[in-house]
């Protein structure tokens, strides 16, 4: 059986990068897919886990070689999802996390129609310019852009299939587990044409 998709957007601040640690750390089967990104390492952040951090000249001859699945210009800086990590994952039969954009995530749309796409959303916009500020990662430009950038990215959740609001980490960390377990139920993933068990394909042959 191939791995699923998972796709997570939504505006910069809304907590997605806090719910999906909770998430990996909890789910076996489940990989996280790092991006590759332009933008500067925060101190925190680990080259190879948390991204790839690239220049603008090896983004570009990444874009050229065909490696990503999806790219966009966000916030001013370049990010991009390697198609080959995802395909590894998928094949593999492991489940795969992607953590981008709305114009990332609306690309994979029209890339994979049988992902899982769940927008994440702050509570209000108010709470959103406070997580902002009081994260401390963002210079006054980034801040300004990013919450700009926020009132066209929140009014794209009618493209999305699950809305996590996200006002309670631990609140959110369930409800996003409960949307991998139902999408892992689901009868079209499991069962095939002839009505046999994918998983159970091997032993009944
Ligand atoms: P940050 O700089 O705060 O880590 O991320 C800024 C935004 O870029 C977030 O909304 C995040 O979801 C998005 N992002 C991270 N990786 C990718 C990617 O590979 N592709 C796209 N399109 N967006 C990404």
């Amino acid at each position: 059986m191939k791995g699923i998709v998972f796709v997570m957007s939504g505006p910069s601040g809304a907590g997605k990068t806090s719910i999906l640690k909770e998430v990996l750390k909890c789910n076996k089967n489940l990989d996280f897919s790092v991006s590759y990104a332009t933008r500067e390492r925060r101190p925190a952040e680990i080259d190879g886990k948390d991204y790839i951090f690239v220049t603008e000249a090896e983004f570009g001859k990444l874009l050229e070689e065909n490696e990503f699945l999806e790219w966009a210009k966000v916030h001013g800086n370049y990010y991009g999802t390697s198609k080959n990590q995802v395909k590894k994952s998928v094949d593999s039969g492991t489940d795969i996390l992607l953590d981008v954009d709305i114009q990332g995530a609306m690309s994979v749309m029209k890339a994979l129609k049988d992902a899982v796409y769940i927008f994440v959303a702050p509570p209000s916009y108010g709470e959103l310019i406070r997580r902002l500020e009081s994260r401390g990662t963002e210079n006054i430009e980034s801040l300004r852009m990013r919450l700009e950038d926020a009132k066209w990215e929140l009014e794209q959740v009618k493209h999305f299939q699950y809305l996590v609001v996200n006002d309670n980490l631990n609140h959110s960390v369930s409800q996003f587990e409960a949307i991998i377990t139902a999408e892992r139920l689901r009868v079209d993933r499991i069962v095939n044409e002839k009505g046999e068990r994918f998983l159970f394909e091997e032993k009944t042959r």
